[in-house]
């Protein structure tokens, strides 16, 4: 790889990213020719094009926090963020604010940090978490965040007003008075190490097609976020063969994996789940290019959902969101394939029938509201304005139809050939369902019986769906200080990792401990000597 300063130090570059600022560039120990190339690693060999006591690869919740606590401990901080700044914050610019607090006294902070991390992380540094999370509280709140509820729950679940824009506004605000810096448009390629100590000297990122190197004082933090945009990844890590649609930022394409594992050779870990949701309309979702979720729940509940071979495959009133026994079994599980084996998992993964799946309804579901989200689902396509991934669902649907995401029929055969599917099968599958519904009795799935209503007159409408992943939470492992591990368990000094790039957590950290985690990092960064030159 051949690397220059040009393309960082020009009027071009300094006029996309804003405010570099002239004293740390001053601060930079090496001059070198624009066309010099910068070798990869070793402590003498990268001529710098500037510095910082701690670089943050990624603008989300972890790396703001973080970036606010090194900052407000004294050191200087630099934030590089891939996306432009309208599509910057990642996840936590769009999450719902649901929130769990777990204070020491009525629910210890070590006993559930090492409950939900399987002792990775010890009764300590939960502490330390649960500590430090109050004052970053404070700091936020006189930002401007605030609480549904008016004021902060003391323990268990609240609600952050606003949601994931109004937390992220006061993230922005609290790391600009703090005075860490942040540059969009600068995704980082590839961390500097020492080839002599292995240690963490700095970073290389991507400006404008041209690479630049940063150096890195104290240290660096990779908090990336997850990987739920990178189909492909998804794909090879979880069940193959289905479509993923992300509910996630589309800059959150899994780059820890590349920067850490597949560059330094760290250890990942905790791949057991993903965080699904409410399954994903398909057609809209592939057009607006993230996740547009299904409606959570229908004020007229005559629909069903049934495979690409018309049948019924789950209750459909069973909440997918966060809930991998109910996922799994949608996506991998088929009762009815001849070919699945004797647990009902399919045995080849061609012969997947819930690889294709609808929700097909009659006229009264379809007049009773919106099918897609509206303002209660919480995605990236519910957040960003339309043209730029995100898109609102209209409250009568007709947008919808008329743009062909919605299939109709006037008869449920008619439907079926619209949808490929054989009519014969679905016909028969209505049938059955109508009965059952109207006996007060899924005798087939289970669906509570008041989450039944037989399907009345038509039109009918069918939906085809695909899996929507809310965010990802495995990755790189790290040890009890959240510095990046390798496979043989030791450490590499000076390079953190955090949030949805591997938080070592075994259920979804949630976005409070996101941010404790990324402040305690940015503390104990800031508290660390500077590398001797
Ligand atoms: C729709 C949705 C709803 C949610 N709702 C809730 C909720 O109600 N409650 C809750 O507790 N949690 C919720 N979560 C989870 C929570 O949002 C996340 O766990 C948390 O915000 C993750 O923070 P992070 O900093 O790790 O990642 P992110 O906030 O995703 O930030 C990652 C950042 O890294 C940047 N980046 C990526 N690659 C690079 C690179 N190579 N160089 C530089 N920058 C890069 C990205 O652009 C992004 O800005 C929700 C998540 C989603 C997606």
């Amino acid at each position: 790889m051949e690397m220059t300063r040009r393309g960082f130090v020009g009027g071009a570059a300094l006029a996309s990213i804003g405010a570099l600022s002239a004293t740390m560039l001053a601060g930079c120990s090496q001059e070198s020719d624009a066309s010099e190339p910068l070798a990869e690693s070793g402590a003498d060999a990268a001529a710098w094009d500037r510095e910082a006591d701690f670089i943050v690869v990624g603008g989300g919740g972890a790396g703001i926090a973080a970036a606010i606590g090194a900052a407000n401990a004294g050191a200087s901080v630099l934030v590089l963020e891939k996306a432009p700044e309208k599509h910057a914050g990642g996840a936590t610019s769009v999450v719902a604010g649901i929130v769990n607090m777990w204070s020491e006294d009525k629910n210890p902070a070590s006993n559930w940090v090492q409950y939900r991390t399987m002792g990775y992380k010890s009764a300590e540094r939960g502490q330390k978490w649960g500590e430090n999370l109050p004052d970053l509280l404070d700091i936020l709140e006189d930002h401007g965040m605030g609480w549904e509820t008016g004021s902060r729950p003391e323990s268990g679940p609240g609600n952050i007003a606003d949601h994931g824009p109004a937390l992220y506004a006061a993230l922005m605000d609290a790391m600009n008075e703090a005075g860490a810096e942040i540059v969009y448009e600068s995704p980082v390629t590839k961390i500097v190490t020492n080839s002599e100590t292995g240690e963490a000297i700095g970073v290389y990122a991507d400006q404008n097609g041209s690479q630049v190197a940063i150096k890195a004082n104290k240290g660096v933090l990779v908090s990336t976020g997850s990987y739920a945009s990178n189909p492909e990844l998804i794909n090879s890590i979880h069940l193959p063969g289905f479509e993923y649609f992300s509910e996630d930022s589309p800059y959150n394409t899994g780059d820890a994996f590349q920067l850490l594992a597949g560059d330094l050779g760290a250890a990942t870990m905790g791949f057991r789940d993903i965080e699904y949701d409410t399954p994903a309309i398909k057609l809209a979702s592939k057009e607006v290019g993230t996740s547009v979720g299904l409606a959570k729940a229908f004020a007229v509940p005559s629909y069903l959902y049934v495979n690409g071979a018309g049948s019924r495959f789950m209750p459909e009133d069973l909440a997918i969101m966060h809930n991998k026994d109910v996922a799994f079994p949608w996506l991998a599980h088929s009762r009815r394939n001849p070919d699945a084996n004797e647990d009902g998992f399919e045995v080849a993964m061609e012969n997947y029938v819930n690889k294709t799946s609808f929700i097909v309804l009659d006229q009264a579901c379809f007049d009773a509201g919106s099918l897609g989200n509206t303002n209660w689902t919480w995605s990236w396509s519910h957040f960003k304005d339309e043209g730029d991934s995100g898109y609102l669902w209209s409250e009568d649907n007709q947008a919808e139809l008329a743009k062909g995401w919605i299939l109709q029929g006037n008869t449920i055969e008619e439907l079926a050939q619209q949808m490929g599917v054989d009519p014969t099968a679905l016909s028969a599958t209505v049938a059955n369902y109508n009965q059952m519904a109207s006996a007060g009795e899924d005798t087939e799935l289970g669906r509570a019986a008041e989450a039944m209503q037989p399907l009345g007159d038509g039109p009918y409408y069918a939906i085809e769906l695909g899996v929507s992943v809310l965010f990802t939470t495995a990755g790189i492992r790290s040890d009890d200080q959240d510095r990046v591990v390798k496979w043989d368990l030791t450490p590499i000094e000076r390079l953190y990792v955090t949030g949805n790039a591997g938080m070592n957590m075994f259920v979804s950290p949630g976005v409070l401990t996101v941010l404790a985690a990324g402040y305690t990092i940015g503390q104990d960064v800031a508290s660390l000597d500077a590398i001797q030159a």
